[in-house]
């Protein structure tokens, strides 16, 4: 017999941010099946998986029937879409079931994506299909096993319902878990309704759940802010460090925590090269993986605009403030990055800077002129630590280039183990989410199991599992299927 599902919601976020909130309800599931369960995420939030899979588990996962007290809402939030303003987005096919706290004691937004629509939705289905809510599945957890701060997914439900994009889909609806849903476009929202106190209190609340330390600096609301631009730098520097390409980084798709949020046209960059993008929608590509650092920096600029009447309630002059706050986003995210590159490359802590920073600027240079797969030449590099550099070197067509680069890289002595825990084996590559998908749209989860189980342990080399580890065909395109 399955143990009762006790689960018990806060309501913090409608609580504390009434005008933000929208008390609403998830559209009905015909006929809903489990097709992924996040068995360890289960676990860490004190739930237990088996009641999960109850019908009244499947309910509170499609969001059809919540525990007592819980009050759903959609949530408002402004933002920059590719760089224009829409005053009224908000949760359009997604609702905050409420907050719950974690075996760890910390709270943690339960939310829903593609739960119907909503007073948000602007003519939109308010629904989502199975082969993007499953990636956000697996690449949100192969974000969470490399160490990159993320929103993590507790589950997908298919629902029984189809879904018109270009074709028929079948439908679902993901529970994801993030340390709150506070994004750059919730305060844009805030400041936009003229309404201070709401402001005040949306970064109350930001403070309170996630930069702490803020509310016992003299300028608690400016520190905020700092803290957010130190949080993002070193999000976005991580991202880098991995080959990940967000794909929208539109400033309500920016949390306030520092956690990755919103898996849509995203993908790992194989080849390496800045000029990297995988969004069908994302036309001039904004978003490419080399303007990532730029595009958070921006959507910085529109959070230190949204609080700046905070800001000058602090102290004057709240603009030289913030834009010296933002300053400081460059080089913590050029300090991030390079200590990121220093770890893959096992540099030794002694090796000057400049020295590494050399080393780096011209291994990407060569990774990018030999169209080299960024994931599997560097965790060849621990094999060339131990020895053997066939691994990296045979991925280069310039074999002089890449031998005289191995050979400066050799001198300061690389710590092969440490590169080992740093360097993935298996991330998600583009061509295994993609045929993960189709199967699992058509029916078949065998192949997003199996992809889901090896990107978990992503530093850990198996034998069998070597497809998982080789760079794929170019493309195809991950096509934007948000509407
Ligand atoms: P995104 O680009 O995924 O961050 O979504 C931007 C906005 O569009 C958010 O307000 C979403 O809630 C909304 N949205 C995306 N897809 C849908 C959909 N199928 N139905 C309703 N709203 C949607
Ligand atoms: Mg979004
Ligand atoms: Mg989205």
């Amino acid at each position: 017999v399955a143990p009762a599902l006790t689960v018990a919601l806060g309501d913090r976020f409608a609580s504390a941010l009434p005008e933000m909130a929208l008390p609403w309800q998830a559209a009905e599931t015909p006929d809903p099946r489990l097709l992924a369960l996040n068995e360890p995420l289960a676990a860490e939030l004190g739930l237990d998986a088996d009641a999960l899979r109850t019908p009244e588990g499947l309910a509170l996962l499609t969001g059809t029937a919540v525990p007592e007290g819980a009050r759903p809402v959609a949530q408002a939030y402004a933002g920059h879409q590719f760089g224009y303003y829409n005053p009224r987005l908000g949760d359009g096919r997604a609702l905050l079931l409420g907050e719950l706290t974690g075996v760890d004691g910390r709270l943690h937004d339960l939310h829903l994506k593609g739960s119907g629509r909503t007073p948000f939705s602007r003519g939109a289905d308010g629904l989502a299909a199975v082969g993007p809510m499953l990636r956000e599945y697996v690449v949100s957890e192969a974000m969470a096993a490399l160490g990159i701060p993320t929103t993590r997914s507790l589950a997908v439900v298919a629902t029984g319902r189809p879904v018109r994009r270009e074709t028929l889909l079948p439908g679902a609806v993901l529970a994801r878990v993030a340390s709150s849903h506070l994004r750059v476009g919730s305060a844009q929202f805030a400041r936009a309704t003229g309404d201070l106190d709401l402001l005040r209190r949306l970064a109350d609340e930001a403070i309170a759940r996630h930069h702490p330390a803020a509310a016992g600096a003299e300028q608690p609301y400016l520190a905020l802010y700092e803290a957010v631009v130190a949080a993002q730098a070193d999000l976005v520097a991580r991202w880098m460090l991995v080959g990940f390409v967000h794909g929208v980084m539109n400033t309500d798709n920016m949390t306030l925590s520092g956690e990755t949020i919103d898996y849509g046209p995203c993908a790992f960059m194989e080849a390496y090269d800045p000029d990297t993008w995988f969004s069908s929608v994302d036309e001039g590509g904004r978003y490419r993986y080399g303007n990532q650092p730029l595009a958070a920096e921006w959507d910085l600029a529109r959070l230190a605009e949204a609080l700046l009447p905070l800001f000058a309630e602090e102290q004057e002059p709240a603009v030289a403030l913030a834009v010296e706050a933002l300053g400081r986003f460059r080089p913590l995210f050029d300090a991030a990055l390079l200590a990121g590159w220093r770890a893959k490359l096992g540099l030794p802590e002694g090796l000057d800077d400049d020295v590494a920073r050399g080393l780096v600027d011209d291994l990407l240079a060569l990774l990018q002129a030999n169209r080299v797969d960024l994931t599997s030449f560097c965790r060849g590099l621990s094999r060339a630590a131990r020895g053997d550099a066939e691994p990296a070197r045979e991925l280069v067509l310039d074999l002089a280039a890449v031998d005289a680069w191995l050979e400066r890289w050799r001198a300061p002595a690389p710590d092969a183990d440490a590169m080992d825990r740093v360097n993935p084996v298996y991330v998600p590559r583009n061509h295994l989410v993609e045929e993960a998908l189709t199967a699992a749209t058509a029916g078949d989860l065998a192949p997003f199991e199996r992809l889901v189980e090896v990107v978990r342990r992503p530093f850990d080399e198996r034998p069998g599992l070597e497809r998982y580890a080789e760079q794929g065909p170019e493309g195809p395109f991950v096509t934007y299927c948000g509407t």
